[in-house]
């Protein structure tokens, strides 16, 4: 059997880690098991759908490195199949016609919630004799088809997270699979893709639970073999409380600008839950040894920025020179427009000196803000008597700047001699040259300012 997983957004938002995680877990298994993994819009809702989100999906994946075998496959364009399955059921009579109106149903609801009983359609519609339906359809009364669910029978559906559970029909009304306005509803539209589109494993969130019982009741009606459900858990907040798409840094637009590279962010959804022996894992290697067979988890994955932030930092450690100088620029560019000016060996130099200090990407406007912008120094921060012995000494060797190595080696002989304190020669550099006294080594200063703009700020 090939594997065949799909991840199938609707095009109602922006995409956040949620949907991230579960396109990044259909990802890893369609590639572990050498399968293929496809790209379904779920475009039939048209209210709710938002004008250019499938394609900033489809960018987004792109630039995550989630890679689409096949698709996007467009339910909107694809009704002739729907309406094809639906008369099969129709012609099988397993759908009857609704005409309650929302206003009937949700009074029905509502009586039986006050009843403590299920809020199960009583399938007022399902006895109408065929001449009833006739006059209501000559009437032009709105209706909508519903399958009729077997209600003595079970359906048990896998979890991976949490096992099995078994659903009892009884208490779920006959699913309807259109709208009165003849459109299809998604838990028809769905089910009918993920059978024709051969779909074997549906990895899905767990908010689709009760769904995946209702359509494992359609796969049953054509007769087919149901896939295999897997419901991922949902990730919460540090309460426990699913995340809101309100959530800081739960936007993937947002941890973009923020400076978050992709490879920490897939790395970081995928180690989210288990144990793993090396928690910094490239795509690649996710997919070499992502553990489906044992994957365990609770109901709820807490989502801790801090890890995200860690990994991140990680990752801007290992990634190539070539490729952080390119990352970085547009955060330098608007930060400091001048920066565009900077060559990618100048700037890669830049970059390699400071991005230990980096968590994000856009960390790096205050990394390299001293070199941008001139520090205003505060005379008062170093007492005069120091200054200008430090000063002599400096200007002793300024002439030997052009290499920072040697430079630094007979400041700090002299200084040695004459008995001035390594830590205070090297903070009143390190302050006149950043305004700071911590930072890079003033070795690494001198490397990336030049000879020319070192002495200038030194005053030498
Ligand atoms: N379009 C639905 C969603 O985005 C379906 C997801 C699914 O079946 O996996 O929630």
């Amino acid at each position: 059997m090939t594997v065949r997983v799909r991840f199938a957004p609707s095009p109602t938002g922006d995409i956040h880690l949620g949907n991230i995680r579960i396109a990044l877990f259909n990802y890893l298994f369609a590639r572990q098991k050498g399968g293929k993994i496809i790209l379904r819009i779920e475009d039939t809702d048209a209210e709710r759908n938002i004008e250019g989100a499938s394609h900033k999906i489809e960018s987004d994946l792109k630039w995550l490195g989630v890679a689409i075998d096949e698709g996007p496959f467009f339910q909107s364009e694809r009704t002739k199949l729907y309406d094809e399955k639906l008369f099969k059921l129709i012609e099988h009579q397993k759908v009857y016609r609704c005409f309650c109106t929302s206003a009937e149903l949700d009074l029905k609801r509502k009586k039986y919630l006050a009843l403590k009983k299920p809020p199960r359609y009583d399938r007022t519609c399902f006895v109408f004799s065929d001449d009833v339906i006739k006059q209501k359809i000559e009437a032009k009364l709105p209706f909508i088809w519903r399958l009729q669910l077997n209600h003595d029978a079970m359906v048990e559906i896998d979890g991976m997270a949490r096992g099995k559970t078994a659903f009892e029909l009884k208490n779920f009304s006959d699913v309807a699979l259109t709208r009165s306005d003849g459109s299809f509803t998604f838990m028809f539209v769905n089910f009918v893709d993920d059978w024709l589109m051969g779909i074997t494993h549906v990895i899905r969130g767990e908010d689709h639970l009760t769904n995946s019982a209702l359509q494992a009741a359609l796969f049953d009606a054509f007769s087919v073999p149901l896939p295999t459900f897997w419901h991922l858990p949902f990730l919460c907040d540090a309460k426990g409380k699913k995340l809101s798409k309100r959530e800081p840094g739960f936007a993937l637009d947002d941890l973009r600008t923020q400076g978050f590279l992709p490879q920490a962010i897939c790395n970081y959804l995928a180690i989210l839950t288990g144990t793993h022996a090396q928690e910094v894992q490239s795509l690649q290697e996710l997919v070499q040894n992502f553990d489906f067979e044992n994957l365990h988890g609770t109901g709820s994955i807490r989502y801790d920025n801090d890890k995200l932030r860690w990994l991140n930092h990680q990752w801007i450690e290992r990634i190539a020179q070539s490729e952080l100088v390119e990352r970085v620029r547009p955060y330098l560019e608007k930060a400091y427009p001048q920066s565009t000016k900077l060559s990618d060996e100048k700037l890669g130099l830049l970059v390699s000196k400071i991005k230990s200090d980096l968590e994000t990407l856009g960390d790096i406007a205050t990394a390299l803000k001293f070199y941008f912008v001139e520090p205003e120094l505060d005379d008062a921060a170093i007492n005069a008597e120091t200054r200008a012995e430090i000063s002599g000494i400096l200007d002793r060797y300024k002439e030997q700047l052009g290499d920072p190595e040697v430079f630094v080696k007979s400041v700090q002989h002299t200084a040695k001699q004459e008995a001035l304190k390594a830590r205070e020669v090297w903070g009143y550099v390190r302050y006149r040259l950043t305004g700071s006294f911590d930072g890079p080594s003033v070795r690494d200063l001198i490397e990336m300012l030049g000879a020319q703009e070192t002495r200038r700020r030194l005053g030498l």
